[in-house]
């Protein structure tokens, strides 16, 4: 039996009361919660005699794991479209492809090429990569990962999550179709049974849980890229294996016409039309749903999620453009938070939340209208809610999983600030996490792997996207070679 204290510190268990205890502590035996509230009720329910790992959290922040329900892994990119290899001063940016409404014959054509390049990678370069891009996320205090399809093998997300000791919900990158330019018809580019062949193997070969670390769920990457054929098949294995299912939907100011154009009808209205709609239903980005969809979506009950600390920088207006995430939010659905992805990293959940907290509360003139609590629980209960996996994780109650987040809460930004989480929120972020746990295994201490060696972790993902990129997307492999050197430890 192995014990763990973590003591002394204010305590935001994330429960449906949103409680916050000043001098609290949670104690977990084997990877479960016991109990969590003030440390010295807690303490006193300590065996005599036993050995307790204790963590003093006096001075910070007791939080649970966050839970980041939807993200890709897309760091075998970072070379291609004006990535690294781009010199500092460059100032040519452009509005792109998710800028300005959308442009969706392009997203719906890049997406679907990304399905065969996916196979390129060796498995060897895979699990490099992937363990590299999960292991930024659990730095920066992910305990729960939700793939909506990843630029990577799904088996490697597993390896990796396994090998990190972090919990994952894989998925496959499914798209069968796509939205040609100057067509009036989407035009089907694969297989629809071998896209679900792909995604039932992943199911079958995670259905068994040993380690309680990894599942696995249906996904759609995209409308866009979605036969009615694929869709009812997602909705098969949803059903039969009992599990969530996630997709983009709603997400672009210029999808509606181009669904009406391709395939005759909206996003939301198709996946209601194929008995996909259910609180299992998880809508990423849905900001632009019409008023017949978004009532669709309260009567089934479904999980809406955004990442607003992305949206910005990409040229999307999601969130305010239109209101409809913070609508359904008002109307009870369960809005949560994520960071997506991208080939460098985007914002984490502490940026996500700041975002949320900042952007709802400035949007209805009412500091009410999103709490610092109501930002941490759409990044953690209610973001596990929508993995279908809050009986295990979310929260910091007896029985779950003792998955937990330590943020420093003691210097010059939170002098006399009786409200810690509002200070975090104000001027704190990803790198201020300090320590994380999961299943009562302390995997980050200090802001530093614990039981991984972080520069083998980067030298191996350097290795991995320098050899891929140079293989299969084109890349000059001088280029190549002159940028990694810059980052040898060995000092090239
Ligand atoms: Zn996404």
């Amino acid at each position: 039996m192995s014990l763990l204290l973590i003591r002394g510190g204010y305590l935001y268990p994330a429960d449906a009361a949103a409680s916050v205890i000043p001098d609290g502590a949670v104690l977990a035996r084997d990877g479960r919660i016991v109990a969590a509230g003030p440390t010295a009720e807690v303490a006193a329910l300590l065996p005599p005699g036993q050995r307790v790992h204790t963590v003093d959290a006096s001075g910070a922040m007791i939080l649970p794991g966050f839970v980041n329900p939807h993200w890709h892994d897309l760091f075998a990119l970072r070379f291609p479209f004006k990535g690294a290899l781009r010199p500092a001063a460059d100032r040519g940016d452009v509005a792109a492809f998710m800028a300005l409404g959308g442009d969706m014959p392009q997203i719906s054509m890049m997406f679907d090429s990304f399905t065969d390049q996916i196979d390129r990678l060796t498995p060897g370069e895979a699990v490099a990569i992937a363990r590299y891009s999960m292991w930024t996320q659990l730095r920066s205090g992910v305990t729960t990962l939700g793939d909506v399809g990843s630029y990577n093998r799904p088996e490697a997300l597993v390896a990796a999550a396994r090998e990190l000791g972090m919990r994952a919900v894989v998925s496959t990158w499914a798209a069968d179709a796509v939205c040609a330019p100057g067509q009036s018809r989407f035009r089907r580019t694969r297989d629809t049974d071998a896209v679900l062949q792909r995604i039932e193997a992943l199911l079958s070969a995670t259905a068994t849980d040993p380690d309680g670390l990894v599942r696995a769920r249906p996904s759609a990457v995209y409308c866009t890229n979605m036969t009615d054929e694929l869709g009812a098949g997602l909705r098969d294995l949803m059903d039969g294996y009992g599990v969530p299912f996630a997709t983009h939907v709603a997400a672009l100011r210029n999808e509606a016409e181009a669904m009406r154009t391709y395939y005759g009808a909206t996003g939301i209205r198709r996946f209601a039309d194929l008995g996909l709609l259910s609180p299992r239903f998880m809508a990423v980005h849905c900001g632009f749903a019409d008023a017949d969809e978004r009532k669709l979506l309260i009567d089934a009950g479904a999980h809406i999620n955004h990442s607003p600390a992305k949206y910005g920088p990409v040229g999307e207006s999601t969130l305010t453009e239109t209101r409809v995430i913070p609508e359904l939010r008002r109307a009870g659905l369960d809005v949560s938070l994520s960071t997506d992805g991208a080939a460098l990293p985007v914002g984490g959940m502490a940026e996500a939340m700041r975002v949320t907290w900042q952007s709802y509360t400035e949007m209805y003139a009412d500091p009410t209208e999103v709490l610092p609590t109501d930002a941490l629980a759409m990044a953690t209960s209610v973001a596990a809610r929508g993995l279908d996996w809050a009986d295990q994780v979310g929260s910091l109650e007896p029985g779950k999983r003792a998955d937990v987040v330590l943020v420093r809460a003691d210097d010059w930004r939170y002098l006399l600030n009786p409200r810690p989480l509002e200070g975090f929120l104000t001027l704190g972020g990803s790198a201020d996490v300090d320590t994380v746990v999961v299943g009562g295994e302390v995997l980050v201490a200090g802001g530093r792997a614990t039981r991984l060696d972080e520069a083998a972790l980067q030298a191996d993902y350097l290795r991995a996207v320098g050899a891929f990129s140079v293989r299969c997307l084109g890349v000059d492999p001088d280029a190549v070679a002159a940028r990694l050197r810059n980052h040898d430890p060995r000092g090239g």
